[in-house]
């Protein structure tokens, strides 16, 4: 616990979206009575009857994630949609099946049929592990139908609250109704948990591993704010009030950006967006941004059993590439199947550290032809469609696949670049600028990579964080390098849409930001509102502090007002 400017308790986490939000603390437990759980009369005549009232409470709370489905969409339906699908499962069902025959009664079999699944998933490692959340969500929610309690996690909240909890599931914040949850906080969970993700998404401000908020009593009046990471307990009201009505009048200045981005004395930063299928790149095309930075072609692919043609994949990148045929660019990346990106028909199996494996530009170690046809896919729909397109590389690590990969893509007639994830990348930057384009660092996987910690471990939210000076040391390399080479270095990890890192982030030499649509208006307004200088001098700070925190802490003396 730290204390704020006037003596009063704050607890400290990692700020992921920014805002600044004051009201009641509402607890989410997800522990069902125990009391329900020991009166509970597992009793049936047979194995079938067992099984048939598992599938009854499978459906209920199968039906309950469609219902609450119905009310979202984009990412939050997705994820509801996967949940109601998880509970229906049919291994699911056949292992507790087994369970049940092996003489358990039914909670007992539930509980042992999903943690056979958690143990298969976790090994999976990546977006696999993380359903881990989802399948524990899941059988709380079986065994609350199974002895008649209401299912756990956040009830519709009657007044406005703020959420806080250990985690929340996905099936949690997917239902969020922003008008009554005015923040987030909890416990576990980093930059890129699902809690973040979601309340990026809705604009709800979010702190997230904030190791002692679940001893908050409830009702405690709190004043959540997503920039500097502190929550207060019973601030000042007056004083909370008036921060929360600062806050409420900048964000509105700043969802009035219109761009282009540049900082106050007008140097050109570009702001583009990530996009992941056509959809998304349709619905981008609309915010003030000046193209795609980052187009994750795999996720078009995350269902596919078989590698999809030539033509139906120039079909599909064709789409994302219309979107943007009006004299903006797109930069499109090459599968990074593997690890948190599944992939049937590419990704390696049965390896026992995906994330140190073969992904992303590995997989064409042995499968040069993957490579090869997604390139004449891409090329053919920049052809089709006329619009500037770029190619990129995730996972390189070496010069010599630098180059190779920048051979083929300009055989094909466009601009190669190469994504700077893993440190070798970071630190041979200049001289992978001597073969390529063009830079984008992912910070995801730079800071997974720099740090030594799976980006989606929730216990490791302080560690996955790319304000962790050693991180921005190498971004301040390889733009340098950029800089140097008087070549372009993006920046498209979660990093890029956080405001104040952004400014940084340019301070360093960073010529485009690229990031989720939601974001694009709150960093293109964050970066007009500083000059150059201000953003070197941030820049500066950050690389000197000692930690994420004091880094947070200088750069927001320094540029926020
Ligand atoms: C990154 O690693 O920062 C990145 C943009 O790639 P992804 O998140 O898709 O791994
Ligand atoms: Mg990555």
């Amino acid at each position: 616990m730290v204390t704020s400017s006037d003596a009063r308790p704050a607890l400290r986490g990692t700020p992921v979206v920014p805002g600044i939000a004051y009201g009641p603390a509402l607890l989410v437990r997800n522990e069902i009575s125990p009391d329900a759980i020991a009166q509970y009369d597992g009793a049936f005549a047979d194995t079938d009857d067992a099984l048939a009232a598992y599938e009854e409470a499978a459906q209920a709370v199968a039906d309950g994630f469609v219902r609450k489905a119905s009310g979202v969409s984009g990412a939050a339906a997705q994820v509801l949609t996967a949940s109601a699908g998880l509970a229906r499962d049919k291994g699911l069902r056949n292992a507790v099946r087994k369970q049940l025959r092996a003489g358990d009664d039914l909670l007992a079999a539930v509980h042992g049929a999903v943690e056979q699944f958690v143990t298969i998933f976790s090994n999976m490692g990546g977006l696999m592990a993380e359903r881990v959340t989802d399948l524990l969500d899941i059988e709380r929610r079986l065994v609350a139908h199974l002895v008649g309690e209401p299912e756990p996690g956040v009830g519709m909240p009657e007044a406005p609250c703020v959420l806080v909890a250990e985690d929340l599931a996905p099936s949690d914040t997917a239902g969020l109704d922003p008008r009554l949850v005015l923040a987030l906080v909890t416990e576990r969970g980093g930059p890129t948990s699902h809690t973040a993700i979601i309340a990026r998404q809705l604009g709800i401000p979010c702190v997230v591993g904030v190791v002692e908020a679940m001893t908050v009593a409830a009702g405690t009046l709190l004043l959540v704010d997503g920039v500097g990471g502190t929550v207060e307990l019973d601030p000042d009201a007056a004083d909370a009030q008036r921060r929360v009505a600062a806050d409420a009048e900048q964000r509105k200045a700043f969802s009035s950006w219109s761009g282009p981005g540049a900082t106050a004395d007008g140097v050109p930063v570009k702001i583009l967006a990530n996009v992941a299928d056509a959809e998304s790149a349709r619905s981008a095309s609309g915010a003030p941004v000046q193209g795609v930075g980052l187009f994750r072609t795999e996720l078009c692919f995350l269902n596919r059993k078989e590698e999809p043609s030539v033509e139906e994949q120039a079909g599909i990148y064709g789409e994302v590439l219309a979107a943007f045929g009006d004299s903006r660019y797109v930069v499109v990346r090459t599968l990074d199947a593997g690890s948190d990106k599944p992939v049937a028909f590419a990704t390696h199996e049965g390896e026992e550290n995906p994330a140190l494996g073969v992904r992303g530009l590995r997989l064409s170690f042995d499968n040069p032809g993957l490579m090869d046809r997604q390139l004449d896919a891409v090329a053919a729909a920049s052809e089709q469609t006329g619009t500037e397109t770029w190619v990129m590389a995730p996972m390189v690590a070496t010069v010599a696949e630098a180059t190779e990969f920048a051979e083929k893509v300009h055989r094909r007639g466009l601009k190669a670049g190469v994504m700077v994830e893993v440190p070798s990348a970071a630190l041979l930057a200049h001289r992978m600028l001597e073969a390529v384009d063009f830079l984008s660092i992912g910070t995801n996987d730079l800071t997974q990579y720099t740090m030594a910690a799976d980006r989606m471990a929730t216990d490791l939210a302080h560690l996955t964080d790319p304000w962790q000076p050693a991180v921005l040391q190498l971004v301040a390399i390889t733009a340098e390098a950029g800089r140097q080479a008087g070549k372009p270095v993006g920046v498209c990890g979660e990093a890029a849409a956080d405001p104040l890192l952004a400014c940084v982030l340019v301070g360093m030499g960073i010529t485009s930001l690229s990031m989720a649509a939601a974001a694009v208006r709150p960093v293109g307004a964050r970066l007009a509102s500083v000059t150059m200088d201000a953003c070197e001098e941030a820049a500066e700070a950050a690389l000197s502090a000692a930690d994420p925190a004091g880094a947070r802490d200088a750069v927001r003396a320094l540029l926020v007002r």
